[in-house]
This record gives structure tokens, sequence and C-alpha cells, in this order.
């Protein structure tokens, strides 16, 4: 996954980047870092750990001059090395560069493959590393044309910001996967950013998103970034960061996260006037699903409650390697409301039920804590299948939906009824005006080599 910050011609540069990252903290938890360029060198600071454990008083001070680019990391189970955190850095022919990225090549081993036969050494695991290379050994003068070199042979999800000494590039992908978009600062200059949650925190106002296979200069004596669309775009903005990943206050592509989360929770309480299950109340399972159990609740006319308490000092579950530790860490996270919910039939309701391991503890724990019926509503279709542009979704055999029907599942987390969003829902409740890249859900792998 992953969140990515540029901010050019502003003297608090990686201040107001570490400002953004931390509004963007959700999109990656494992490490942090952030490159700032001034007098025709390149400061880089990264490590392991959260942003406001990372940006420290001293940190900043170091991070000095009015352009910076920053990351933040998102864990897989496994690969967690300090040499995997962004930004990445390296001198070449013309100079400096650093670069940040969003999103997966899947084309990454071809290419790193060819450039080890020719001779290139890596430092990292990351497909990052490649595009570096690429524009190393390009035999073009200009930074720009050397990116464009580089991404021809770039395949894949990818949002990437490249800093020089001087400039700063900023490239989305033709498809437009994974969110980017570009604000203006009040305090002089401008950000872009992977969510627009972090305008609002850094005082910048929207301007736009960034366009598919679109690219951004921003150059010293320029008013206004410069815009070269260097891929014909082919728009299919990621479902996903509407169902799960995005900030609930962010607007991608003209749409509030949050708004399209109460139209699927409100699609799921249509779909089930069909036929109705009698409870008691709509309990969401926090935080992600909030705004779906608001929809549901408000379609429904059945009352809201909190019926699960979460401890906002455990993080996203998700991330844990083994499946003792997210057994664990779903029992610290999430708490029944016992005087609630004792003796009463509850609609529960998640975002998305990927390996079925906090589903079937949220079941468990609200029948122990004396809930009679326990009705669970995911507000998103059955993940079957991998990520392979950004999400980091398991293998395709521990996503239960992929090894088992709606019915086993509602068995195997002993739930009283089961019902998912259904896909057209799903592109409904987000607008139904873009070809919504669903490939978890349908299988429908877009991107080719
Ligand atoms: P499961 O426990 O079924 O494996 O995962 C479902 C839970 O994980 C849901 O509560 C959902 O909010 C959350 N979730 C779904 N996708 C992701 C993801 O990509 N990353 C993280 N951190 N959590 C996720
Ligand atoms: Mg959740």
């Amino acid at each position: 996954m992953c969140a990515i910050v540029g901010i050019y011609g502003n003297e608090n540069a990686a201040r107001l980047a570490s400002l953004a990252l931390f509004s963007m903290q959700h999109r990656g938890q494992e490490a942090t870092g952030i490159s700032s360029s001034c007098d025709g060198k390149i400061y880089t600071k990264k490590d392991s750990g959260l942003v406001s454990e990372v940006f420290t008083e001293d940190a900043l001070t170091y991070l000095k001059g009015n352009m910076a680019i920053g990351h933040n990391r998102y864990s897989t189970a496994g690969g967690e090395s300090i040499f995997d955190a962004q930004p990445v850095s390296a001198k070449y022919k013309l100079g400096e560069m650093s670069i940040v990225h969003n999103g997966n090549l899947i084309n990454k081993n071809e290419v790193r493959q060819e450039l080890i036969e020719e001779g290139a050494i890596f430092q990292t695991e990351m497909d990052t590393e490649n595009l570096i290379h690429l524009i190393a050994k390009s035999s073009h003068e200009r930074l720009r044309d050397r990116i464009k070199e580089g991404l021809n042979k770039t395949i894949g999800a990818y949002c990437f910001i490249i800093q020089s000494r001087s400039k700063q590039f900023v490239i989305r992908d033709r498809y437009g996967i994974r969110p980017l978009s570009l604000g203006k600062l009040k305090t002089g200059g401008y950000i872009v950013a992977s969510e627009t949650c972090a305008f609002d925190l850094v005082d910048a106002e929207f301007i736009r998103d960034v366009k598919p296979g679109e690219m951004l200069i921003f150059a010293d004596g320029y008013d206004e970034p410069e815009s070269i669309q260097l891929f014909e775009p082919e728009y299919r903005p990621c479902a996903f960061e509407y169902v799960y990943f995005a900030r609930p206050d962010s607007v991608i592509n003209g749409k509030n996260v949050y708004r399209t989360r109460e139209n699927m929770g409100r699609a799921l309480a249509k779909n089930d006037k069909k036929d109705p299950v009698k409870v008691d109340m709509v309990v969401p399972v926090p935080d992600s699903g909030v705004p779906a159990a608001l929809g549901y609740a408000a379609e429904s006319g059945i009352p809201f409650e909190y019926g699960i308490i979460r401890n906002h000092y455990v993080g996203r579950t998700f991330i844990e390697p083994t499946q003792e530790m997210r057994n664990m860490k779903v029992k610290m996270k999430l708490s029944p409301m016992r005087s609630l919910i004792d003796g009463k039939s509850l609609l529960v309701i998640d975002d998305s039920i990927v390996r079925g391991t906090t589903s079937k503890r949220i079941v468990k724990m609200l029948k122990e804590a004396g809930a009679k019926e326990v009705h669970f509503r995911v507000a998103s279709p059955e993940i079957k299948f991998p990520c392979y542009y950004g999400i980091d979704t398991p293998n395709q055999e521990e996503l239960i939906s992929s090894r088992m029907t709606k019915d086993e599942i509602c068995e195997y987390i002993e739930a009283d009824t089961l019902e998912y969003l259904s896909i057209e829902d799903l592109k409904e409740s987000i607008g139904n005006d873009a070809n919504y890249a669903l490939e978890s859900f349908d299988g429908d792998y877009f991107v080719t080599k």
C-alpha cells in the first residue's frame, strides 16, 4: 500500500511533509522517511516506526530546504527490513536523486534480472530500485527524458515522486490505480499526496487529482507545475481504496470516501429488505465498519449502537505476520459492550473479510458476551483474488473466499447469517462513473506486460 507526499516551494517543506505523512499513517505504519533538497544536496532521514517517532525536532532540523518528498511504508509479512524503507536515493551522472513510490510493479523481476545481467547491483528488495537504475543508465541528457525512458519499461500500479537537487517529478500510472492529488499550500508552494486528508492538516487547497499517465514537473521560477501527458490514460481507480484503505475524509476522483461507504451500507440494507432478519441493533466493527453501519441503520431504521469498543492504542491488525499474533491483536483491539448486547440480536457490519480472522473472533466474542444472534454483513464483495496492484493481500490460499462458499464461511465464523455486497452494488455505491479496478473481487488482472 503506502503513502507518498511531495512538498515544493515552501520553506517548511520537511515539516509539512511529516504532517502530511502523519495524516496518512493509516496507509503504512512500518517505516517512514523524508528526503529534502537544499543547495544542491539531498538530505534523507528514514527509519522503522511511526511518523511521530521518526520525525523528531532534530530530524526535521536536519531536513533543510524548500522541497521534500516522503513515504510511509506498509508492512508485508516477513519483509520488514529497514533497507526497504523509502525514499531511496542515489548518485548518478546528473547528480543526485531521491525517489518515493506507492504501488507495485508487475514486471519487477524481469526488469531486475535484465539489469543484473548487465551488471547492476541492488541494495534492496524494492521494485523502486529498478527505476533508479533505468534512469541512471539512460543516455538522455535531461532527467525528464531519462524518467520517461525508465517508465517505458515500468509496468504496474504506481505513483512516483522523484526529487533531484532542484526539481520534483510526479508521475501516476496510466490507469491511475493508486490515488494521487495536487494541492496548493496557503503558506506558499505545492503539495502532492496520496490522499486529500493530508491537505487539511497542512492547510492546502485541493486543486485536482493528478491525471492517469501524467507527469507533473515542479521547478524553480515557474508559478505552476508543468504537465506532460506521458501515457495514454485508461482510468481504472482502485475500488478497495473506497472500501477500506483510504481515510473516510479523503476525496478520490471527486468522491468523498465516507459517503461511498455509507452507500455500501445502504445497499446491504436494501438487499436485506428482500428477506429481512429481525435484529435489535446495527453494530459496526470499528473503525472500518462504522460508515457502512451508519448507512445500514439509516436505510433500515434499525438503531445504530457501539456494541464493540475499540482500543485505539492498537494499530491496524491485518499486518501481523502469524495467525496467533493476528488472533491476539484482534482480542486486544476489540471488546464487547456486554450491557448493551446481552440477550440481543445483532447485525454486525465490517468492511471486508480477508482471511476470516477478525469476523470469526468477533462473532465468538459477541456470543460469549451474551448476544442471542449475530448476523454478519460485509460492505464489500467476496475477496477471491490477491491484489498485485499495491494492496498487500495474502496469497490466494489464505483468502477465505477463494476456498469456501458464502455458506461455508458463515458456518466457519459461526454467524447466524452472512451477506456480502454484490460487485454491482459496490460499483453503484462508489458512483458507477469510472471503470473501477476490481481484481480482488472479479480476478480481472487488466494490467498486462
Ligand atoms: P481478516 O481478519 O478477515 O483477515 O481481515 C478483515 C479485517 O481486516 C477487516 O476488519 C478489515 O477492516 C481489515 N482489512 C481488510 N483489508 C485490509 C488491508 O489491506 N490491510 C489492513 N491493515 N487491514 C485490512
Ligand atoms: Mg477493520
